[in-house]
């Protein structure tokens, strides 16, 4: 809001340079005075409309005329600024929320940015430009980041939000997901979900801590980013307990949800999840993510071949299959 009005220096008027001659007003000049006042007060009121209008004129033509897509931009960055506490808009309800229950997209993300001479998974790397496209993709198609905690808030609770939901996730703690992703979802008023493996992440604990900041949700992905199918119990709730512990303890944040590595999982490994206190899980299984399958919860994975056009057909289709299956 551009509260200058208040302060706008333009009314000198107001200090009335008028007749100030001093001798016993008689009732006449008294009179006079007043409408002398009365006078100066409806030239104030007239010159302040006309620098009101001829302003919003400006503001019209200047908008009018810079229809270049920086210019967009600029507008868009100021739409949505930073909340006062330092977090993003929408780490906290916002005014146009509303009730949801039904299905949510969970979108998944690894590392953004090229990839290195021989890496084991490129398709991995989400290219940077890609990647901000593709922000800019949902939001002007009316899609608002909220995390999963919020998600869980408004399937199970009281809680509300945005008209289209989308959560955005981040898998094992990579560099560019702080220097690249917290920056430019900050530019759209999003936090972002961080799965963390516990042990030997790209991440420093401040990089961590300055997304927890923003707004973002820390959720466990075990300590050592093991098939959790293949280890024995004790060895199961090391990993998914232990990793929540460490977590919680590092960075004093709840930890309530948790991202089964390489999305496998088993009867046993859910209950280990169940146990352990996580209010849902997040898999590689396809699809909207689901009230009722807390501990099955689909995401859509991003590689670095689908970019904007394939993001596009998953939300489409995710949409009308869960128009079909109701909320
Ligand atoms: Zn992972």
């Amino acid at each position: 809001m551009p509260s200058d009005w208040d302060d706008d220096e333009g009314m000198p008027e107001m200090r009335a340079d008028g007749p100030a001659r001093r001798r016993g007003p008689s009732r006449g000049q008294v009179m006079r005075r007043r409408l002398v006042a009365l006078g100066s007060i409806v030239v104030v009121v007239v010159a302040v409309i006309i620098v009101l209008t001829s302003s919003q004129g400006d503001d019209d033509s200047g908008q009018a005329t810079a229809h270049t897509s920086q210019a967009k931009k600029a507008a868009k960055k100021t739409a949505k600024p930073k909340a006062e506490s330092g977090k993003v808009t929408n780490a906290t309800p916002q005014a146009d929320w509303v009730p949801h229950r039904g299905p949510v997209p969970i979108l998944e993300y690894h590392d953004l940015g090229k990839p290195p001479e021989g890496e084991t998974y490129p398709e991995l790397f989400v290219g940077r430009d890609d990647f901000a496209k593709q922000m800019d993709w949902l939001e002007e198609r009316g899609y608002e980041a909220v995390t999963l905690e919020q998600v869980q808030e408004a399937w199970y609770h009281d809680g509300k939000l945005p008209p289209k939901p989308i959560v955005l996730s981040f898998d094992d703690g990579y560099r560019p997901q702080f220097t690249f992703a917290l920056p430019t979802l900050k530019e759209h008023g999003w936090a972002g979900v961080l799965n963390l493996k516990a042990e030997g992440s790209d991440l420093y604990e401040s990089n961590v801590k300055a997304m927890i900041a923003a707004g973002w949700e820390l959720a466990a992905h075990t300590i050592h980013h093991l098939d959790l199918t293949e280890l024995g119990p004790e060895e199961v709730e090391e990993e998914v307990a232990g990793s929540r512990k460490i977590l919680q303890k590092e960075y004093g944040v709840p930890v309530n949800n948790f991202c089964y590595p390489s999305g496998k999982f088993d009867e046993s490994v859910v209950e280990a999840v169940e146990e352990a206190g996580y209010t849902g899980a997040t898999t590689e299984i396809s699809g909207f993510a689901e009230r009722g399958k807390p501990f099955e919860l689909a995401r859509l994975e991003i590689l670095r071949e689908t970019h904007v056009g394939g993001l596009a057909a998953d939300l489409k289709n995710g949409e009308g299959a869960t128009a079909e299956g109701g909320g």
